[in-house]
């Protein structure tokens, strides 16, 4: 492919790395000041059970409102932030500002739900995490069972001393333990049961083709399985249509985050969303 494409692509696609070079530049030089200009901004997506539509529970999901390049998406900066050892800092603002979040709604009076926070594999490593979450729960008037964290196979791989203290601890202080973009990892399902997650989430890129395509339908199927008979909650990410989520509730999968319910939006938006409380997909397509 590149060969036949000759010069010419070649030239592109050193265009493009420039770019991309410049960018992570921009980023690593404006990332130590966004905390104190306070860029950062959650958005928040719903989680909805599969059967009844009821908001259960809501994701945070970090942007940064960056200077010169406008809202940036995670995928845009947690890496570099990651590399560049600023993640823990911005972990550690995410845990609170979801906490005061949170509280806010409540003393609204809308409907109770939880919240999820991703947390990278770093912040595992930190001895203080534990201490850092309940300080955040406790400081809004909060209890861990407010709480979800959903981290990657890859901390549960990290099976090193601090990072399975720190995980039974966040789970005797009761926050509620997910597994995010399962399947994507490399994690072996007797990790899993040593680690008692609550929750599964099966990963996109396995919802993406349901039904359609035989062997996610399978994968989708299995995982779904395997976590009812290890007492997991199970939730597909990424759902997009009225087909995905019939298969799902079909197989028994019992909640879905994706574009179809909603997209990720600024807390504004996420109130007038938890004041309807249910998001069925029939309603939502037929008064489109
Ligand atoms: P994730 O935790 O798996 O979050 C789900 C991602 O899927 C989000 O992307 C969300 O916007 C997107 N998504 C949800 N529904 C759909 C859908 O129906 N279709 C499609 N195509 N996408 C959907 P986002 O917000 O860009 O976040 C990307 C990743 O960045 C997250 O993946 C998570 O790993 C990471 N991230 C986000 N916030 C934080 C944070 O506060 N801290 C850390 N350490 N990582 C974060
Ligand atoms: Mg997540
Ligand atoms: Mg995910
Ligand atoms: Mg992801």
């Amino acid at each position: 492919h590149a060969k036949s494409a000759g010069r010419n692509s070649y030239k592109f696609y050193t265009a493009d790395l420039n770019a991309r070079a410049r960018e992570i530049l921009e980023i690593e030089s404006q990332l130590r000041y966004a905390l104190d200009r306070d860029e950062f901004v959650l958005h928040y997506q719903p989680q909805v059970d599969l059967r009844t539509g009821e908001i259960i529970g809501a994701e945070a999901l970090i942007r940064w409102q960056h200077p010169d390049l406008g809202l940036l998406g995670p995928v845009r900066f947690i890496e570099v932030a990651e590399e560049r050892g600023f993640i823990v800092q911005i972990g550690n603002w995410v845990i609170q500002e979801a906490c005061r979040q949170l509280a806010q709604w409540r003393r609204q009076g809308l409907p109770r739900i939880s919240l999820a926070v991703n947390l990278s594999t770093l912040q595992f490593k930190q001895q203080d995490l534990a201490v850092h979450l309940q300080r955040a729960l406790s400081a809004h008037g909060l209890v861990g069972s407010d709480l979800d964290v959903e981290v990657t196979e890859s901390v549960i791989m990290d099976d090193v001393e601090t990072t399975i203290h720190t995980i039974d601890r966040i789970k005797s202080m009761g926050l509620q333990l997910s597994i995010d973009d399962f399947g994507t990892g490399y994690s072996s399902l007797s990790y899993l049961k040593r680690f008692k997650a609550d929750k599964l989430k099966i990963d996109r890129s396995f919802v993406r083709d349901i039904p359609m395509d035989a062997d996610d339908s399978a994968i989708a199927r299995a995982i779904i399985n395997m976590a009812k008979n290890l007492n997991m909650t199970v939730i597909a990410e990424g759902v997009e249509t009225i087909e995905q989520w019939k298969f799902l509730d079909r197989e028994g999968c019992h909640a879905a985050q994706g574009y179809l319910l909603a997209k990720p939006v600024p807390a504004k938006e996420f109130e007038k969303l938890l004041e309807k409380g249910v998001l069925l997909p029939e309603r939502l397509t037929s008064s489109a």
